[in-house]
């Protein structure tokens, strides 16, 4: 199974990313959680993007690129890949899609996690009691992050919807709700 889960900071991406990648057997590739290793390692890498991360800004796609486009490849030993925040960007999404089809590993379904702006606010300010992430401090940033995906993200819902992989998914609900009506919908459509 190979998926990308599309979705706003606060949509849940992580909670049902770690329980579909388990569910299907395949590596969860979290490109934050990725850049954020790499900025607690103090890798060369993590040092040019500690800032971009720090205040909800998005990392350059070149260098997003190159981490991410290792860790699929390595994820394809599980049989396939989680994709949980990477594309964002339209380049980003169209040079994976150009890479993945000549790998002949293009993602079968693509996720988009939908929830109203006001609930992935009060699910982010939750978590930063807990989270110890530099961009859930501050509750600008935090708006600002919500700036970035709809300016950023959101249009590669077309660019999905288009090619027929596109899958909403109303992810306001409690999770384990979230999470039976996504594997029921992959298995609707996929036969999976
Ligand atoms: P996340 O854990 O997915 O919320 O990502 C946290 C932060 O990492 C984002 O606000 C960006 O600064 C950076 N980041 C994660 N994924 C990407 C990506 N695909 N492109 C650019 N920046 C990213």
């Amino acid at each position: 199974m190979r998926l990308i889960l599309l979705g706003a900071p606060g949509a849940g991406k992580g909670t049902q990313g770690v329980r579909l990648a388990d569910h299907y057997g395949v590596a969860h590739v979290a490109s934050g959680d990725i850049l954020r290793e790499h900025v607690a390692e103090g890798t060369p890498l993590g040092k040019r993007v500690a800032a971009y991360v720090a205040e909800g800004e998005l990392v350059p796609d070149d260098l997003v690129l190159a981490v991410i486009g290792r860790a699929v490849v390595a994820a394809m030993e599980t049989g396939g890949y989680l994709l949980d925040g990477f594309p964002r960007t339209l380049a980003q999404a169209k040079q994976a899609y150009a890479a993945a089809t000549q790998g002949d590993i293009a993602a079968d379904a693509v996720l988009f996690l939908d929830v109203p702006d006001e609930v992935a606010v009060e699910r982010l300010v939750d978590r930063s009691a807990t989270s110890g992430r530099s961009d859930d401090a501050s509750i600008d940033v935090i708006r600002h992050r919500l700036e970035v995906f709809h300016s950023q993200t959101y249009p590669l819902l077309d660019f999905y919807r288009q090619d027929g992989r596109l899958v909403t998914i109303d992810a306001g609900a409690p999770p384990d709700e979230v999470f039976d009506g996504i594997v029921r919908t992959l298995d609707e459509r996929l036969g999976a």
